[in-house]
């Protein structure tokens, strides 16, 4: 289309090709093979190409669910997830996720078709007007423009390439109608692809940053590791492993960092956090940020404990904190060259410190394993009672992926679900932001082939619980387990204003969620005891089949924000939830 509103005479394939068909070509050649999304004009027949390129196209039903479906994949491959969008209020949407995967430094490549950016920037009122290069550009780690199809295989391959190096996040294409649209002779458009050579191309940290990092490790009394996703991110399972079982370092991991190390070792300390914090001389830390999730490094954090940071990020060091040992660099070549330096070496640790820990550990765990047994003969079920009955059937199957989302549902999980292997819980991670769930489910599984387990809370479920159509759509062996206790936080909000609305916070406790399931074919069950609950997510698990759950909880089960209460303003009036 141009600006008399006229189409271009029609291009002759196989002699000719259009920048849609450089596009589907250039994801092929560069190795990708998903792609997330949701069309419309002008990137339809885009899409089509893309399938025509042998790469599966997941399509969705709204944009920022594609863009988790992408992120995920990038978080568990190490490689660009690919989300394709259309222009305007689809970018917008999807790019939510673009941000949310920046954040979180996932890998992500967010494709949007864009409306003609002449006519834009004259704002002659075009379809989808938006200037979303500009929209984009400060919630991404790099943004491209393509205005001609010629561009379009080096936008690509510099995508990727922005998207795993360094510090991963999300990157940027804005791909407009007159690039998508632009015909080009086969032959020279042939020419336009090229291998890119060290596409992901890892830095090694310094000699002198090892050196001091080894002596403060070697020399320290009471050392633990700190684990972040960084850590889960990199597929350095082996070299983590060496340095903690070799040196007798006790570990803590934080959210999507549990299962790199085993949650229920016997150097694991999950259930030691403020001893850590507390008493710990020096943390390893390694792909974690000393932001709000670990209070800022200060709080509980013993303020001479002294850091040291394996980061590939230079600009993270000293976040918050002083760091007495950064060691910036790709976490593998850190790993091995730490390891190597330590060789020989005798580490100088309390003898106490880790029976210590695992005495506490004995006992904090003794204490929960009672709640839990307290609460599954609760009627009607809390999130514990539930947890009681998940417990033990994902332990059978440490193998499936584990989607979380919620309040109380996100904590009491994380807090009763055993890991056992790596990069096997996805969460709302570092913005604990709601409605990630759906699109991560068909992002892991469609990633990974593997089985998925989601654990909804009622109302993170609502966010994005029309994806569950695409879970049955692709036949994706996904079980979705809903806590259903009628409300963000719980059911029994009063209004304030005492009219017949409900709360701000109120759901609907008897609403049948299982229904939702029954509409798009899928297996479901309704279920109100421990017994029940257990029994059906066997079933479901073993089927490798859609399904879902609904769990009916007490309304009054969980409380306002779960654990993260104090992150409210102080209140004004007092308020009922
Ligand atoms: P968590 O929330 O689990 O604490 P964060 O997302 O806050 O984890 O921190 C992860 C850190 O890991 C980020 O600072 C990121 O730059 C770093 N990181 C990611 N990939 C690598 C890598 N390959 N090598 C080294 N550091 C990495
Ligand atoms: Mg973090």
């Amino acid at each position: 289309m141009n600006d008399c509103n006229c189409q271009t005479p029609a291009p002759k394939f196989p002699e000719q090709v259009t920048g849609m068909y450089i596009l589907a070509r250039a994801l092929a050649r560069v190795g990708i093979k998903n792609v997330y999304g949701l069309v419309g004009i002008p990137i339809t027949e885009a899409a089509y190409m893309v399938q025509g390129q042998g790469i599966r196209f997941v399509g969705f039903r709204h944009e920022q669910q594609a863009g988790m479906a992408a992120a995920t994949e990038g978080y568990l491959t190490k490689t660009p997830g690919v989300l394709m969008t259309v222009s305007s209020l689809g970018f917008m949407n999807g790019l939510t996720a673009t941000a949310n995967a920046t954040v979180n430094c996932y890998p992500m490549i967010q494709i949007s078709g864009a409306s003609d950016p002449t006519m834009v920037d004259m704002n002659m009122g075009t379809y989808e007007q938006l200037d979303q290069l500009n929209t984009a550009r400060p919630l991404v780690k790099a943004a491209f423009r393509c205005s001609h199809a010629k561009d379009i295989p080096e936008a690509v391959n510099r995508a990727y390439r922005a998207a795993v190096s360094g510090r991963p996040g999300g990157v940027y294409i804005d791909m407009t109608t007159p690039a998508l649209g632009e015909i080009m002779n086969a032959a020279d458009a042939e020419k336009l692809f090229y291998e890119p050579v060290d596409i992901y191309s890892p830095t090694a940290p310094n000699r002198e940053a090892v050196e001091r990092a080894v002596e403060l490790i070697t020399n320290a009394k009471r050392p633990a590791v700190l684990l972040g996703k960084g850590a889960a991110y990199a597929q350095v399972d082996d070299k983590i492993k060496e340095l903690i079982e070799k040196y007798d370092i006790p570990y803590f991991p934080m959210s999507m960092a549990k299962g790199l190390m085993p949650d229920d070792g016997p150097l694991s300390a999950l259930s030691c956090r403020s001893t850590i914090m507390e008493k710990a001389d020096v943390v390893i830390m390694i792909g974690a940020r000393l932001n709000w999730l670990l209070s800022f490094g200060k709080g509980k954090w013993n303020p001479d404990t002294k850091f040291v940071h394996l980061e590939v990020d230079p600009q993270e060091i000293d976040t918050n904190r002083p760091c007495a040992a950064p060691v910036v660099g790709d976490m593998g070549l850190a790993l091995d060259a730490i390891l190597k330096a330590m060789e020989g070496k005798k580490m100088s640790s309390d003898p106490s410190w880790v029976p210590s820990l695992q005495a506490e550990t004995k006992v904090k765990n003794a204490k929960f394993a009672a709640r839990l047994a307290d609460a599954a003969k609760l009627s009607p079920m809390n999130h514990w009672s539930a947890l009681s009955a998940i417990k033990p059937v994902l332990a059978e199957n440490p193998d499936v992926i584990l989607i979380n989302e919620g309040a109380n549902t996100l904590d009491d999980t994380r807090d009763t679900i055993s890991m056992e292997l790596p990069r096997h819980r996805v969460d709302c991670a570092t913005w604990a932001i709601m409605g990630m769930g759906m699109g991560s489910c068909v992002g892991a599984a469609v990633a990974t082939g593997k089985k998925v387990v989601a654990i909804e809370g009622d109302s993170a479920f609502g966010f994005s619980g029309m994806e569950f159509s695409t879970i049955c759509r692709f036949k994706l062996p996904v079980t979705v387990v809903i806590f259903n206790n009628g409300g963000i936080y719980n059911g029994i909000g009063e209004p304030m204003d005492k009219t017949t609305d409900p709360a701000p916070t109120t759901l609907d406790v008897n609403a049948r969620y299982d229904k939702m399931a029954e509409a798009f074919g899928a297996d479901n069950y309704y279920v109100k005891t421990p017994e029940e609950l257990g029994a059906a997510l066997k079933a479901a698990i073993a089927s490798g089949k859609p399904c879902l759950i609904d769990v009916q909880l007490a309304a009054d089960a969980g409380k306002e924000s779960g654990h993260i209460g104090y992150l409210n303003p102080a209140s004004l009036q007092e308020i009922k939830v």
